[in-house]
């Protein structure tokens, strides 16, 4: 089992103490990797991250492999790479980490990484030891994992939302299947989207939940829908959404030990489309990601940014859309206004309306 620093994102919702003591019980219970996530993002990442240090002091550090996330929106040159992951390792007091992951990957960051020579740089970085090994996040359409994986086939890894929402999307579990004929270790992250499963139920979905035909705890039905697909090596758990304390912490590892892989049963996943279905119905646009809207003169990522404003009807709550907004640097691109993916949009979407609104709503001062 893998753990994910997101704590980070919210560093107030658990004292320090408590988080770093759950880090500590999830390690001597077998986690054996750490995401520490992107601290930079945040008001105070030195303060945020003071946890993650401590629980690592007495011996623990030698007893995990560590990850450090670098976005790669916006990337234009192998030393802004370099840069980013001696920032992330100064933040940690790091002289080097096992893991460097290249977040956010997708169809058109990919095609920047490639105009830089993404491979040399993966090639330098493993070499000097500044990071033993380099995997990416990945969030896109399926078919882009094979120019990836053929342009670098030595990923250590490649990580990707997966939730009971996200069977087919971005890339679903074909992504997974796909991407595990390159023999890389496929991780999900996100199997509670941050927790927002857990929370906030729309009236639809709880009417779905109270007539499926497994009965069992949301968190419980989130984990094990993942883990018991054959297509998933390994999933990542957040400290802030999946285990803030030692005792979510316990109950997480009764829900994954409970279950044998590739054995994903029928009516879990009957249960699963059911509410699938019902979260889906409360987009606000139904977006099929058809890309007409694209490419727009600016560099603006019309779908994705659709994606965020839809993932805050769906799940009441603006603070992810918005962390996930600025991580992709979607707030850098200035909408020249020229009404073009409006035109363009087989569903007649105000995108640019949406774009612009979005902004205000999402991007950093
Ligand atoms: S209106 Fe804005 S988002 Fe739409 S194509 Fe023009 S620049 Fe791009
Ligand atoms: S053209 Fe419309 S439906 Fe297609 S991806 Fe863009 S916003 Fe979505």
């Amino acid at each position: 089992m893998l753990c994910r620093e997101e704590a980070i994102a919210n560093p107030e919702s658990t004292s320090a103490d408590e988080r770093a003591d759950t880090i500590r019980y999830m390690v001597d219970r077998g986690v054996n990797f750490i995401n520490l996530g992107y601290p930079l993002l945040f008001e105070n990442p030195k303060k945020a991250c003071a946890y993650v240090k401590s629980a690592l002091s007495g011996g623990y550090r030698d007893k995990v492999k560590l990850a450090v996330n670098i976005p790669t929106h916006g990337v234009s040159s192998q030393q802004e790479l370099s840069d980013l992951l001696a920032a992330q390792l100064e933040l940690f007091e790091l002289v080097s980490v096992d893991f460097c992951i290249l977040d956010g990957v997708n169809r058109f960051n990919w095609a920047a990484m490639k105009a830089i020579d993404i491979s040399q740089w993966v090639k330098n970085v493993t070499e000097t030891g500044t990071a033993s090994h380099i995997g990416i996040a990945f969030h896109d359409d399926p078919h882009y994992l094979k120019d990836i994986n053929n342009t670098c086939p030595h990923w250590a890894f490649v990580q990707m939302e997966l939730s009971l929402l996200d069977y087919k999307h971005h890339p679903g579990v074909g992504g997974f299947k796909f991407t595990q004929e390159y023999h890389n270790g496929v991780i999900a992250t996100d199997v509670t989207k941050a927790g927002r499963l857990l929370k906030n139920i729309p009236t639809n979905v709880k009417e779905v939940l109270d007539s499926v035909h497994i009965q069992q705890e949301l968190d419980e039905r989130c984990i094990q829908w993942v883990l018991a697909l054959e297509e998933v090596s390994s999933a990542q758990l957040s400290i802030e959404s999946e285990c803030p304390t030692i005792g979510h912490a316990e109950k997480c590892f009764a829900y994954a030990e409970a279950v044998i892989p590739g054995t994903l049963d029928v009516w879990a996943s009957l249960d699963a489309a059911k509410i699938r279905d019902a979260y889906y119905a409360n987009r606000a646009y139904l977006c099929t990601t058809c890309y007409c809207c694209m490419p727009c003169a600016a560099g603006i990522d019309a779908p994705r940014i659709i994606e965020l404003v839809n993932d805050e009807q769906m799940f009441s709550n603006s603070e992810m859309p918005r962390l996930q907004y600025n991580i992709d640097r979607h707030g850098a691109i200035d909408c020249l206004r020229c009404g073009l993916c409006n035109k363009h949009c087989p569903k007649r979407f105000p995108i640019q309306e949406i774009v612009l609104s979005a902004h205000s709503a999402y991007a950093q001062k």
